[in-house]
């Protein structure tokens, strides 16, 4: 008898999590058997879990806050990505028993952007809101489309200077406080602060997006978010949440788990169609 393999995303909280529905169409969607679960997991327990889920079987596990900074730390070998995102939001078990740690949110988010929305990213000033873990996570992949510049803006001024510090010599890359963002103008603003989650938006200057630019708040949620609602009032050509973001890294994982790529579009359109009922 051969057991069915188990994945799992853990997190604190989780019950809202939408990575267990997702996964499920993937599976269904490729003809790959396999279970997915969501555990709440708060931080002091993560290697507890971890040892525990790997030890019965598991294959490979998501985490979400408050984890990935431990999952980083916890794993054996790292892709690229997760190395410069100090974050890690994907565990895999490899054949030779060791856990490679990977991060899909940065290329997730380019996935979304670019395929899904068609928005070249090439030459682009970008600005990206936040210094926090992920803000690290998208900014090599950021860099991979080659931008004209990127600009890490943060309520705590060190804190983006310092993450823009990190990729120097990568690529024009510079972090500042939002009053230095007066008379500056950008082609994409990305909000990679947790303000959304609070009904809060950044204190932003007038005329801080270019003509046609395009809005995108890593957040998402039911209701329209307060950035996507001042990205819209700003007439951006575009002002999207991260709903987009959390297929596209749903389904990397997925790819480095099982080796096949899910259709995510099908995916989007049934939890955006959900959303708006
Ligand atoms: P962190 O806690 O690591 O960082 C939070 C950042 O937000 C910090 O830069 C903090 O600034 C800033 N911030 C918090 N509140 C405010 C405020 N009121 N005004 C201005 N800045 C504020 O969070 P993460 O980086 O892990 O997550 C950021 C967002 O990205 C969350 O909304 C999360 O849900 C989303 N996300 C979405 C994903 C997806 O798949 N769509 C994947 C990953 C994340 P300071 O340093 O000054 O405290």
């Amino acid at each position: 008898m051969t057991s069915i393999d188990r994945y799992a995303v853990f997190g604190h909280p989780i019950k809202h999590s939408k990575s267990p529905r997702i996964h499920q169409i993937f599976a269904e969607q490729t003809g790959q058997i396999l279970e997915y679960s969501a555990q709440d997991v708060p931080a002091g327990h993560f290697s507890e879990a971890a040892a525990q889920f790997f030890a019965g079987g598991g294959k490979g596990l998501n985490c979400t806050v408050p984890l990935k900074e431990l999952a980083w730390a916890y794993v054996d070998v790292k892709t690229e990505r997760a190395r410069t995102a100090k974050a890690v939001n994907t565990l895999a078990l490899q054949a030779d028993g060791s856990l490679l740690g990977d991060n899909t949110d940065g290329i997730g988010l380019v996935t979304d952007l670019t395929v899904n929305h068609g928005i070249a990213l090439a030459g682009s000033r970008i600005l990206i809101l936040g210094a926090g873990g992920a803000s690290r996570g998208i900014i090599t992949p950021i860099l991979g489309q080659s931008p004209a510049t990127i600009a890490i803006a943060n309520r705590t001024i060190a804190k983006a200077i310092q993450l823009a510090a990190e990729f120097q010599g990568k690529g024009s890359i510079e972090g500042c406080g939002f009053d230095d963002l007066k008379s500056k103008q950008f082609d994409l603003i990305i909000n990679a602060t947790s303000s959304s989650l609070s009904g809060q938006l950044p204190p932003l200057p007038d005329g801080l997006l270019a003509k046609n630019g395009v809005c995108y708040d890593l957040a998402y949620s039911n209701e329209t978010t307060v950035f996507v609602s001042w990205g819209l009032e700003i007439q951006a050509q575009k002002s999207l949440d991260g709903l987009g973001m959390l297929v596209e890294q749903a389904a990397e994982a997925f790819f480095i788990w099982r080796g096949i790529r899910p259709k995510t579009r099908p995916v989007i359109e049934l939890l955006n169609s959900e959303r708006k009922m």
